[in-house]
Protein backbone atom coordinates (compact mmCIF):
# COMPACT_ATOMS: atom_id res chain seq x y z
CA UNK A 1 0.00 0.00 0.00
CA UNK A 2 0.90 3.46 0.12
CA UNK A 3 2.50 4.90 2.87
CA UNK A 4 -0.11 6.82 4.97
CA UNK A 5 0.66 10.10 4.66
CA UNK A 6 1.16 10.16 0.70
CA UNK A 7 -2.44 8.10 0.38
CA UNK A 8 -3.72 11.62 2.19
CA UNK A 9 -1.64 13.70 -0.60
CA UNK A 10 -2.72 11.50 -3.27
CA UNK A 11 -6.06 11.74 -2.14
CA UNK A 12 -6.36 15.41 -2.28
CA UNK A 13 -7.26 15.09 -5.95
CA UNK A 14 -7.90 12.16 -7.80
CA UNK A 15 -5.97 12.17 -10.15
CA UNK A 16 -2.42 11.44 -8.88
CA UNK A 17 -4.30 8.58 -6.97
CA UNK A 18 -5.38 7.10 -10.03
CA UNK A 19 -1.81 6.86 -11.53
CA UNK A 20 -0.19 5.82 -8.67
CA UNK A 21 -2.61 2.66 -8.60
CA UNK A 22 -1.96 1.73 -12.46
CA UNK A 23 1.05 0.36 -10.77
CA UNK A 24 -0.94 -1.26 -8.21
CA UNK A 25 -2.70 -4.07 -10.17
CA UNK A 26 -3.25 -2.09 -13.23
CA UNK A 27 -3.53 -3.48 -16.40
CA UNK A 28 -3.41 -1.95 -20.22
CA UNK A 29 -4.23 -4.78 -22.86
CA UNK A 30 -3.46 -8.52 -23.07
CA UNK A 31 -0.87 -10.28 -21.34
CA UNK A 32 -1.12 -13.31 -22.71
CA UNK A 33 -2.00 -15.12 -25.72
CA UNK A 34 -2.41 -18.41 -26.97
CA UNK A 35 0.48 -18.49 -29.08
CA UNK A 36 2.63 -16.87 -26.35
CA UNK A 37 1.21 -19.32 -23.77
CA UNK A 38 2.43 -22.58 -26.14
CA UNK A 39 0.43 -24.34 -23.55
CA UNK A 40 -0.51 -27.69 -23.42
CA UNK A 41 -1.71 -30.46 -20.46
CA UNK A 42 -2.66 -34.09 -20.99
CA UNK A 43 -5.92 -34.28 -18.96
CA UNK A 44 -5.41 -37.83 -18.69
CA UNK A 45 -2.74 -37.38 -16.13
CA UNK A 46 -3.73 -34.37 -14.60
CA UNK A 47 -6.85 -34.76 -12.64
CA UNK A 48 -8.37 -33.32 -9.64
CA UNK A 49 -8.01 -32.50 -6.69
CA UNK A 50 -4.11 -32.14 -7.25
CA UNK A 51 -3.49 -31.54 -10.63
CA UNK A 52 -6.20 -29.25 -12.68
CA UNK A 53 -5.33 -28.34 -16.34
CA UNK A 54 -5.33 -24.46 -17.52
CA UNK A 55 -9.21 -24.63 -19.43
CA UNK A 56 -11.75 -21.84 -19.89
CA UNK A 57 -14.48 -24.97 -19.28
CA UNK A 58 -15.83 -25.39 -15.67
CA UNK A 59 -13.77 -28.40 -13.58
CA UNK A 60 -14.96 -31.54 -13.29
CA UNK A 61 -16.91 -31.67 -16.72
CA UNK A 62 -19.95 -29.71 -15.19
CA UNK A 63 -21.82 -27.80 -17.78
CA UNK A 64 -22.10 -24.21 -17.55
CA UNK A 65 -25.61 -24.68 -16.17
CA UNK A 66 -24.33 -26.83 -12.98
CA UNK A 67 -21.71 -24.66 -12.31
CA UNK A 68 -22.28 -21.89 -9.77
CA UNK A 69 -21.05 -18.31 -10.68
CA UNK A 70 -18.47 -17.23 -8.21
CA UNK A 71 -17.96 -13.79 -7.07
CA UNK A 72 -14.60 -13.59 -5.44
CA UNK A 73 -13.56 -10.75 -2.69
CA UNK A 74 -10.47 -10.11 -1.94
CA UNK A 75 -8.13 -7.12 -0.10
CA UNK A 76 -4.98 -6.09 -0.28
CA UNK A 77 -2.38 -4.36 2.04
CA UNK A 78 -2.57 -3.78 6.17
CA UNK A 79 -5.35 -4.66 8.47
CA UNK A 80 -6.72 -1.70 9.50
CA UNK A 81 -9.97 -0.55 11.16
CA UNK A 82 -10.66 2.04 8.08
CA UNK A 83 -9.91 -1.44 5.93
CA UNK A 84 -12.21 -3.82 7.84
CA UNK A 85 -15.11 -1.80 8.11
CA UNK A 86 -14.69 -0.76 4.29
CA UNK A 87 -14.76 -4.22 3.23
CA UNK A 88 -17.81 -4.79 6.00
CA UNK A 89 -19.80 -2.29 4.68
CA UNK A 90 -20.01 -4.78 1.52
CA UNK A 91 -20.23 -7.86 2.38
CA UNK A 92 -21.35 -7.96 6.41
CA UNK A 93 -24.89 -7.52 5.63
CA UNK A 94 -25.31 -10.03 2.74
CA UNK A 95 -25.79 -14.04 3.07
CA UNK A 96 -24.95 -16.22 -0.16
CA UNK A 97 -27.51 -18.81 -1.05
CA UNK A 98 -26.95 -20.84 2.10
CA UNK A 99 -27.35 -18.50 4.41
CA UNK A 100 -23.97 -17.38 5.15
CA UNK A 101 -22.43 -14.35 5.08
CA UNK A 102 -20.41 -14.19 2.79
CA UNK A 103 -16.02 -14.45 3.48
CA UNK A 104 -13.39 -13.16 1.62
CA UNK A 105 -9.59 -13.56 1.25
CA UNK A 106 -7.20 -10.52 2.70
CA UNK A 107 -3.52 -10.51 1.24
CA UNK A 108 -2.41 -8.77 4.12
CA UNK A 109 1.11 -6.93 4.15
CA UNK A 110 2.63 -6.19 7.60
CA UNK A 111 3.27 -1.98 7.60
CA UNK A 112 0.67 -0.63 9.54
CA UNK A 113 -1.38 -3.55 10.26
CA UNK A 114 -3.07 -4.51 13.71
CA UNK A 115 -2.52 -7.88 14.54
CA UNK A 116 -5.37 -8.07 16.76
CA UNK A 117 -7.73 -7.12 13.92
CA UNK A 118 -6.09 -9.89 11.89
CA UNK A 119 -6.99 -12.50 14.60
CA UNK A 120 -10.63 -10.98 14.89
CA UNK A 121 -11.12 -11.11 10.70
CA UNK A 122 -9.47 -14.90 10.48
CA UNK A 123 -11.87 -16.37 13.80
CA UNK A 124 -14.67 -15.08 11.78
CA UNK A 125 -14.17 -17.29 8.90
CA UNK A 126 -12.17 -14.90 6.48
CA UNK A 127 -9.29 -16.16 5.19
CA UNK A 128 -5.79 -14.56 6.01
CA UNK A 129 -3.38 -14.61 2.59
CA UNK A 130 0.61 -13.39 2.51
CA UNK A 131 1.30 -10.06 0.84
CA UNK A 132 4.93 -9.85 1.75
CA UNK A 133 6.05 -8.12 5.01
CA UNK A 134 7.02 -4.82 3.64
CA UNK A 135 5.05 -4.90 0.54
CA UNK A 136 7.66 -5.61 -2.04
CA UNK A 137 7.36 -6.48 -5.79
CA UNK A 138 8.98 -9.60 -7.23
CA UNK A 139 9.94 -10.60 -3.45
CA UNK A 140 12.93 -12.33 -1.88
CA UNK A 141 12.09 -15.52 0.43
CA UNK A 142 12.44 -13.69 3.88
CA UNK A 143 9.53 -10.98 2.36
CA UNK A 144 7.39 -13.85 1.66
CA UNK A 145 7.97 -16.06 4.84
CA UNK A 146 8.76 -13.84 7.19
CA UNK A 147 5.09 -12.24 6.88
CA UNK A 148 3.79 -16.37 7.76
CA UNK A 149 6.08 -15.99 11.06
CA UNK A 150 5.08 -12.86 11.55
CA UNK A 151 0.88 -13.39 11.34
CA UNK A 152 1.35 -16.87 13.44
CA UNK A 153 3.45 -15.63 16.21
CA UNK A 154 1.35 -11.96 16.61
CA UNK A 155 -1.73 -12.94 15.48
CA UNK A 156 -2.24 -16.44 16.19
CA UNK A 157 -2.89 -17.46 12.46
CA UNK A 158 -1.95 -21.45 12.06
CA UNK A 159 0.56 -21.51 9.50
CA UNK A 160 -1.62 -24.56 7.93
CA UNK A 161 -4.00 -21.48 7.56
CA UNK A 162 -1.66 -19.05 5.47
CA UNK A 163 -2.34 -21.09 1.81
CA UNK A 164 -2.10 -18.06 -0.67
CA UNK A 165 -0.20 -15.77 -1.83
CA UNK A 166 -0.76 -12.52 -4.11
CA UNK A 167 3.02 -10.39 -4.71
CA UNK A 168 2.27 -6.61 -4.46
CA UNK A 169 2.09 -4.38 -7.43
CA UNK A 170 1.18 -7.84 -9.01
CA UNK A 171 5.12 -7.86 -9.28
CA UNK A 172 6.06 -11.58 -10.09
CA UNK A 173 8.74 -13.71 -11.29
CA UNK A 174 9.40 -16.87 -12.11
CA UNK A 175 11.31 -17.08 -8.80
CA UNK A 176 8.16 -16.10 -7.05
CA UNK A 177 6.41 -19.15 -7.84
CA UNK A 178 8.95 -21.21 -7.32
CA UNK A 179 9.67 -19.85 -3.74
CA UNK A 180 5.83 -19.57 -2.78
CA UNK A 181 5.91 -23.74 -4.11
CA UNK A 182 9.18 -24.16 -1.83
CA UNK A 183 7.41 -22.84 1.38
CA UNK A 184 4.72 -24.66 0.45
CA UNK A 185 2.08 -22.54 -0.49
CA UNK A 186 -1.09 -24.00 -1.92
CA UNK A 187 -1.57 -21.08 -4.44
CA UNK A 188 -0.74 -17.63 -5.82
CA UNK A 189 -2.82 -15.23 -7.30
CA UNK A 190 -1.42 -12.69 -8.80
CA UNK A 191 -1.79 -13.18 -12.25
CA UNK A 192 -4.05 -11.74 -14.88
CA UNK A 193 -7.28 -13.07 -16.78
CA UNK A 194 -6.83 -9.93 -19.70
CA UNK A 195 -8.40 -10.81 -22.59
CA UNK A 196 -12.53 -11.33 -22.14
CA UNK A 197 -14.48 -14.73 -21.84
CA UNK A 198 -16.30 -13.86 -25.45
CA UNK A 199 -12.93 -13.68 -26.94
CA UNK A 200 -11.68 -17.13 -28.98
CA UNK A 201 -7.76 -16.31 -27.52
CA UNK A 202 -9.29 -15.51 -23.53
CA UNK A 203 -7.13 -16.67 -21.10
CA UNK A 204 -9.91 -16.48 -18.44
CA UNK A 205 -8.83 -19.81 -17.45
CA UNK A 206 -10.27 -21.46 -14.20
CA UNK A 207 -8.02 -22.14 -11.26
CA UNK A 208 -5.33 -24.67 -12.63
CA UNK A 209 -1.82 -26.25 -11.45
CA UNK A 210 1.13 -25.55 -12.34
CA UNK A 211 2.18 -29.20 -13.91
CA UNK A 212 2.54 -28.09 -17.03
CA UNK A 213 3.61 -24.61 -16.42
CA UNK A 214 1.33 -20.97 -16.69
CA UNK A 215 -1.16 -20.59 -19.38
CA UNK A 216 -1.44 -16.13 -18.02
CA UNK A 217 0.76 -13.33 -18.20
CA UNK A 218 2.94 -15.27 -20.46
CA UNK A 219 3.43 -11.98 -22.42
CA UNK A 220 4.31 -9.42 -19.22
CA UNK A 221 6.67 -12.17 -17.10
CA UNK A 222 9.89 -13.62 -18.82
CA UNK A 223 10.41 -17.08 -18.74
CA UNK A 224 7.03 -17.73 -18.00
CA UNK A 225 4.80 -20.17 -20.07
CA UNK A 226 5.95 -22.63 -23.35
CA UNK A 227 5.36 -25.06 -19.68
CA UNK A 228 7.25 -23.30 -17.49
CA UNK A 229 7.47 -23.55 -14.29
CA UNK A 230 6.29 -27.09 -13.73
CA UNK A 231 5.12 -26.36 -10.30
CA UNK A 232 3.24 -29.74 -9.77
CA UNK A 233 0.08 -28.75 -7.76
CA UNK A 234 0.86 -25.67 -6.70
CA UNK A 235 -2.42 -23.69 -8.43
CA UNK A 236 -2.95 -20.25 -9.57
CA UNK A 237 -5.72 -18.33 -9.26
CA UNK A 238 -6.01 -15.69 -12.39
CA UNK A 239 -7.16 -12.31 -11.70
CA UNK A 240 -10.28 -12.13 -13.72
CA UNK A 241 -10.29 -8.30 -15.36
CA UNK A 242 -13.72 -6.12 -16.31
CA UNK A 243 -13.72 -5.02 -19.77
CA UNK A 244 -15.65 -1.61 -20.53
CA UNK A 245 -16.98 -0.39 -24.25
CA UNK A 246 -13.68 -1.30 -25.68
CA UNK A 247 -12.95 -4.91 -24.91
CA UNK A 248 -10.10 -6.20 -25.13
CA UNK A 249 -8.56 -2.47 -24.75
CA UNK A 250 -10.29 -1.35 -21.54
CA UNK A 251 -9.24 -3.68 -19.12
CA UNK A 252 -10.06 -3.11 -15.47
CA UNK A 253 -8.15 -5.40 -12.66
CA UNK A 254 -7.99 -3.95 -9.08
CA UNK A 255 -10.19 -1.06 -7.62
CA UNK A 256 -11.86 -0.86 -11.27
CA UNK A 257 -13.66 2.03 -9.46
CA UNK A 258 -11.06 3.85 -9.30
CA UNK A 259 -10.31 3.84 -13.19
CA UNK A 260 -12.01 5.90 -15.74
CA UNK A 261 -14.39 4.03 -17.98
CA UNK A 262 -14.35 3.85 -21.94
CA UNK A 263 -11.28 5.97 -22.37
CA UNK A 264 -12.84 8.73 -20.96
CA UNK A 265 -10.88 11.17 -18.54
CA UNK A 266 -13.15 11.20 -15.37
CA UNK A 267 -14.17 8.39 -13.33
CA UNK A 268 -18.03 7.73 -13.87
CA UNK A 269 -19.14 5.39 -11.15
CA UNK A 270 -22.16 4.80 -13.38
CA UNK A 271 -20.23 3.92 -16.12
CA UNK A 272 -18.24 1.45 -14.01
CA UNK A 273 -21.62 -0.16 -12.95
CA UNK A 274 -22.54 -0.85 -16.56
CA UNK A 275 -19.25 -2.34 -17.69
CA UNK A 276 -19.01 -4.63 -14.16
CA UNK A 277 -22.53 -5.79 -15.25
CA UNK A 278 -22.01 -6.31 -18.90
CA UNK A 279 -18.55 -8.89 -17.57
CA UNK A 280 -20.52 -10.44 -15.09
CA UNK A 281 -23.26 -11.21 -17.44
CA UNK A 282 -20.36 -12.40 -20.16
CA UNK A 283 -19.12 -15.16 -17.13
CA UNK A 284 -22.85 -15.89 -16.54
CA UNK A 285 -23.71 -17.08 -20.09
CA UNK A 286 -20.96 -18.07 -21.03
CA UNK A 287 -18.81 -20.88 -18.81
CA UNK A 288 -19.09 -19.42 -15.42
CA UNK A 289 -15.79 -18.88 -14.98
CA UNK A 290 -14.82 -16.87 -11.62
CA UNK A 291 -15.51 -13.15 -11.04
CA UNK A 292 -13.57 -11.18 -8.56
CA UNK A 293 -13.55 -7.46 -6.83
CA UNK A 294 -10.33 -7.11 -5.41
CA UNK A 295 -9.90 -4.63 -3.60
CA UNK A 296 -7.59 -1.86 -2.16
CA UNK A 297 -10.23 -1.38 0.64
CA UNK A 298 -8.94 2.19 2.17
CA UNK A 299 -9.83 3.33 -1.31
CA UNK A 300 -13.33 2.96 -0.04
CA UNK A 301 -13.30 3.42 3.51
CA UNK A 302 -15.45 5.28 5.38
CA UNK A 303 -14.84 8.05 7.59
CA UNK A 304 -10.93 8.21 6.55
CA UNK A 305 -9.29 10.96 8.27
CA UNK A 306 -8.96 13.84 5.69
CA UNK A 307 -10.35 12.40 2.91
CA UNK A 308 -14.28 12.37 1.81
CA UNK A 309 -16.35 9.26 2.20
CA UNK A 310 -16.37 7.81 -1.70
CA UNK A 311 -20.00 7.42 -0.83
CA UNK A 312 -21.35 7.36 -4.32
CA UNK A 313 -18.41 4.48 -5.09
CA UNK A 314 -19.13 2.59 -1.95
CA UNK A 315 -23.00 2.76 -3.25
CA UNK A 316 -22.21 1.63 -6.87
CA UNK A 317 -20.60 -1.66 -5.71
CA UNK A 318 -23.43 -2.26 -3.65
CA UNK A 319 -25.57 -1.72 -6.10
CA UNK A 320 -23.67 -4.20 -8.31
CA UNK A 321 -23.28 -6.83 -5.84
CA UNK A 322 -27.24 -6.26 -5.17
CA UNK A 323 -27.75 -7.16 -8.58
CA UNK A 324 -25.63 -9.87 -9.13
CA UNK A 325 -26.75 -11.69 -6.20
CA UNK A 326 -30.40 -11.87 -7.37
CA UNK A 327 -29.68 -13.85 -9.89
CA UNK A 328 -29.13 -17.60 -9.16
CA UNK A 329 -26.39 -19.70 -8.09
CA UNK A 330 -24.23 -16.65 -7.52
CA UNK A 331 -21.80 -16.74 -4.71
CA UNK A 332 -19.82 -14.20 -3.12
CA UNK A 333 -16.59 -16.35 -1.61
CA UNK A 334 -12.81 -16.38 -0.76
CA UNK A 335 -10.04 -17.78 -2.95
CA UNK A 336 -10.28 -20.96 -0.26
CA UNK A 337 -13.65 -21.45 -0.89
CA UNK A 338 -13.55 -21.37 -4.31
CA UNK A 339 -10.29 -23.81 -4.69
CA UNK A 340 -12.26 -26.17 -2.62
CA UNK A 341 -14.92 -26.25 -4.71
CA UNK A 342 -12.39 -26.58 -7.99
CA UNK A 343 -10.59 -29.65 -6.33
CA UNK A 344 -13.78 -31.31 -5.85
CA UNK A 345 -16.43 -29.54 -8.06
CA UNK A 346 -19.63 -30.17 -7.11
CA UNK A 347 -23.28 -29.19 -9.34
CA UNK A 348 -25.17 -26.39 -7.98
CA UNK A 349 -27.81 -29.06 -6.90
CA UNK A 350 -25.57 -30.53 -4.14
CA UNK A 351 -23.73 -27.63 -3.17
CA UNK A 352 -25.00 -28.81 0.24
CA UNK A 353 -22.29 -31.55 0.53
CA UNK A 354 -19.39 -28.69 0.20
CA UNK A 355 -17.73 -28.02 3.49
CA UNK A 356 -15.91 -25.28 2.33
CA UNK A 357 -19.19 -23.37 1.35
CA UNK A 358 -20.60 -23.95 5.29
CA UNK A 359 -20.52 -21.54 7.76
CA UNK A 360 -20.72 -22.37 11.51
CA UNK A 361 -19.62 -20.64 15.09
CA UNK A 362 -16.79 -21.85 17.48
CA UNK A 363 -18.61 -23.15 20.74
CA UNK A 364 -16.71 -21.18 23.04
CA UNK A 365 -17.63 -20.29 26.85
CA UNK A 366 -14.85 -18.63 28.92
CA UNK A 367 -13.51 -15.34 27.82
CA UNK A 368 -9.53 -15.98 26.32
CA UNK A 369 -8.50 -13.78 24.07
CA UNK A 370 -9.02 -15.63 20.65
CA UNK A 371 -10.29 -13.39 17.76
CA UNK A 372 -14.13 -12.76 19.03
CA UNK A 373 -14.61 -9.49 20.40
CA UNK A 374 -16.51 -10.40 23.35
CA UNK A 375 -13.94 -13.10 24.37
CA UNK A 376 -10.88 -10.44 24.36
CA UNK A 377 -12.42 -7.33 26.17
CA UNK A 378 -9.57 -6.15 28.14
CA UNK A 379 -7.47 -9.20 27.54
CA UNK A 380 -5.61 -7.83 24.05
CA UNK A 381 -2.51 -5.78 24.88
CA UNK A 382 -2.06 -2.37 22.80
CA UNK A 383 1.64 -2.13 21.46
CA UNK A 384 2.68 1.07 21.24
CA UNK A 385 5.42 1.62 18.62
CA UNK A 386 6.55 5.39 16.95
CA UNK A 387 5.89 3.78 13.04
CA UNK A 388 2.74 2.52 14.19
CA UNK A 389 0.91 1.09 16.87
CA UNK A 390 -1.33 -1.98 16.94
CA UNK A 391 -3.39 -4.75 19.59
CA UNK A 392 -2.66 -8.34 19.70
CA UNK A 393 -3.12 -11.29 21.99
CA UNK A 394 0.23 -12.91 21.56
CA UNK A 395 1.91 -10.51 24.05
CA UNK A 396 3.71 -6.93 22.58
CA UNK A 397 7.38 -7.60 20.55
CA UNK A 398 10.24 -5.31 22.21
CA UNK A 399 10.68 -4.43 18.36
CA UNK A 400 8.00 -4.00 15.03
CA UNK A 401 8.73 -7.55 12.98
CA UNK A 402 11.44 -6.69 10.48
CA UNK A 403 12.35 -8.97 7.71
CA UNK A 404 15.72 -10.03 9.58
CA UNK A 405 13.72 -10.58 12.95
CA UNK A 406 10.07 -11.11 12.23
CA UNK A 407 8.96 -12.99 15.53
CA UNK A 408 10.97 -10.19 18.52
CA UNK A 409 11.20 -11.44 21.87
CA UNK A 410 8.28 -10.33 24.02
CA UNK A 411 8.17 -7.89 26.25
CA UNK A 412 6.23 -8.81 29.80
CA UNK A 413 4.54 -6.13 31.31
CA UNK A 414 5.80 -5.95 35.67
CA UNK A 415 2.95 -8.16 37.13
CA UNK A 416 2.01 -9.76 33.55
CA UNK A 417 2.88 -13.43 32.44
CA UNK A 418 4.27 -13.86 29.00
CA UNK A 419 1.73 -14.92 26.77
CA UNK A 420 1.63 -18.22 24.40
CA UNK A 421 1.90 -18.68 20.44
CA UNK A 422 0.06 -20.78 18.93
CA UNK A 423 1.04 -23.84 18.89
CA UNK A 424 0.86 -26.12 15.87
CA UNK A 425 -1.80 -28.57 17.27
CA UNK A 426 -4.14 -26.08 17.75
CA UNK A 427 -6.32 -23.63 16.00
CA UNK A 428 -6.97 -20.04 16.72
CA UNK A 429 -11.09 -19.77 18.07
CA UNK A 430 -9.67 -22.65 20.72
CA UNK A 431 -6.65 -21.43 21.77
CA UNK A 432 -6.06 -19.71 25.08
CA UNK A 433 -3.24 -17.40 24.82
CA UNK A 434 -2.93 -16.88 28.62
CA UNK A 435 -3.13 -20.32 30.32
CA UNK A 436 -1.45 -21.70 27.26
CA UNK A 437 -4.38 -24.21 26.80
CA UNK A 438 -5.80 -25.87 23.79
CA UNK A 439 -9.65 -26.01 24.77
CA UNK A 440 -10.20 -28.30 21.88
CA UNK A 441 -9.33 -31.52 21.62
CA UNK A 442 -10.74 -33.90 19.04
CA UNK A 443 -13.81 -34.92 21.55
CA UNK A 444 -14.78 -31.50 23.15
CA UNK A 445 -13.99 -29.19 19.66
CA UNK A 446 -17.58 -27.84 18.63
CA UNK A 447 -19.19 -26.09 16.20
CA UNK A 448 -23.11 -24.72 15.60
CA UNK A 449 -23.80 -25.28 11.76
CA UNK A 450 -26.22 -22.25 10.69
CA UNK A 451 -26.26 -22.96 7.10
CA UNK A 452 -29.23 -23.25 5.58
CA UNK A 453 -30.24 -26.09 2.99
CA UNK A 454 -29.53 -24.62 -0.41
CA UNK A 455 -31.94 -26.14 -4.25
CA UNK A 456 -32.41 -28.27 -5.73
CA UNK A 457 -35.89 -27.90 -5.47
CA UNK A 458 -35.68 -24.09 -6.03
CA UNK A 459 -35.24 -22.82 -2.32
CA UNK A 460 -32.37 -20.85 -1.55
CA UNK A 461 -30.81 -20.42 -4.81
CA UNK A 462 -29.68 -16.58 -4.64
CA UNK A 463 -28.49 -14.05 -1.79
CA UNK A 464 -31.08 -11.48 -2.47
CA UNK A 465 -30.17 -7.93 -2.66
CA UNK A 466 -29.97 -6.30 0.35
CA UNK A 467 -27.21 -3.80 -0.08
CA UNK A 468 -27.82 0.01 0.02
CA UNK A 469 -29.23 1.70 -3.39
CA UNK A 470 -27.43 2.89 -5.66
CA UNK A 471 -29.74 5.29 -7.01
CA UNK A 472 -31.11 6.68 -3.57
CA UNK A 473 -28.21 8.51 -2.04
CA UNK A 474 -29.45 7.23 1.40
CA UNK A 475 -26.93 6.12 3.76
CA UNK A 476 -26.40 2.12 2.16
CA UNK A 477 -23.49 1.96 4.05
CA UNK A 478 -25.28 2.56 7.71
CA UNK A 479 -26.75 -1.11 7.62
CA UNK A 480 -23.75 -2.65 7.96
CA UNK A 481 -22.04 -2.80 11.51
CA UNK A 482 -18.24 -3.28 11.62
CA UNK A 483 -16.97 -6.49 13.10
CA UNK A 484 -15.06 -5.14 15.32
CA UNK A 485 -17.20 -1.92 15.86
CA UNK A 486 -17.46 -0.83 19.31
CA UNK A 487 -20.73 -2.79 21.27
CA UNK A 488 -20.90 -5.04 18.16
CA UNK A 489 -21.72 -8.48 19.30
CA UNK A 490 -20.64 -10.08 15.73
CA UNK A 491 -21.01 -14.05 15.73
CA UNK A 492 -17.93 -15.51 15.05
CA UNK A 493 -17.97 -17.77 12.09
CA UNK A 494 -15.53 -19.73 10.57
CA UNK A 495 -15.86 -22.34 7.33
CA UNK A 496 -17.11 -25.66 8.43
CA UNK A 497 -14.11 -26.75 6.24
CA UNK A 498 -11.57 -25.53 8.65
CA UNK A 499 -12.88 -28.37 10.96
CA UNK A 500 -11.42 -31.54 9.48
CA UNK A 501 -8.09 -29.53 8.98
CA UNK A 502 -8.35 -28.96 13.26
CA UNK A 503 -8.97 -32.47 13.83
CA UNK A 504 -6.12 -33.22 11.42
CA UNK A 505 -3.85 -31.32 13.16
CA UNK A 506 -4.72 -32.50 15.90
CA UNK A 507 -4.75 -36.08 15.47
CA UNK A 508 -1.26 -36.04 13.46
CA UNK A 509 0.56 -33.36 15.73
CA UNK A 510 3.76 -34.57 14.19
CA UNK A 511 2.75 -34.03 10.56
CA UNK A 512 1.72 -30.53 11.85
CA UNK A 513 4.97 -29.83 12.99
CA UNK A 514 6.85 -31.40 10.23
CA UNK A 515 4.29 -28.70 7.62
CA UNK A 516 5.14 -25.98 9.89
CA UNK A 517 8.90 -26.70 10.05
CA UNK A 518 8.21 -27.05 5.85
CA UNK A 519 7.28 -23.38 5.86
CA UNK A 520 9.70 -21.83 7.62
ZN1 LIG B 1 -0.52 -4.31 -2.21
Amino acid sequence: MLPLFLLLAASLSSAPIASVLAQDGGLSGPTSSGEAAGYSCDSSKCQLPDCHCASTSPPGGLSPEDTPQFIVFTADDAVQTYTIDAVNQFLKHRQNPNGCQPKMTYFTSLNYTDFGLVTDWFVAGNEIADHTMTHVGDPPAEEINGNLIALNALSGIPMSAIQGFRAPFLDFSVDTLKRLADASFVYDSSAAASVPVTEDDTDAFWPYTLDYGMANNCLSVSGLCKGEPKLPGFWEIPMYAFFDKRGVAGPHLMDPWLDAANGDSKVDDEATLEYMKSTFTDHYKNNRQPIGLYTHPIHVAPSYPGVKTPQKTIDMINAFLDWAQEQQNVWIVSNEQLLAWVRDPKPVSELDSVGALKCSTPAVDQNICNGMPEKEEGLQSKCTFDEYPFSTCYGCPDQLPTVANPNPNQTVPDGESARFRLPANCTTAFWDPIEGECICNSDTCSFQDTSKPVGPNGANLTGGGLGGSFTSSADGAASSTPFNGPGNGAQAMMPAGLLPSVLLALGAGLVGMLGVLNRL
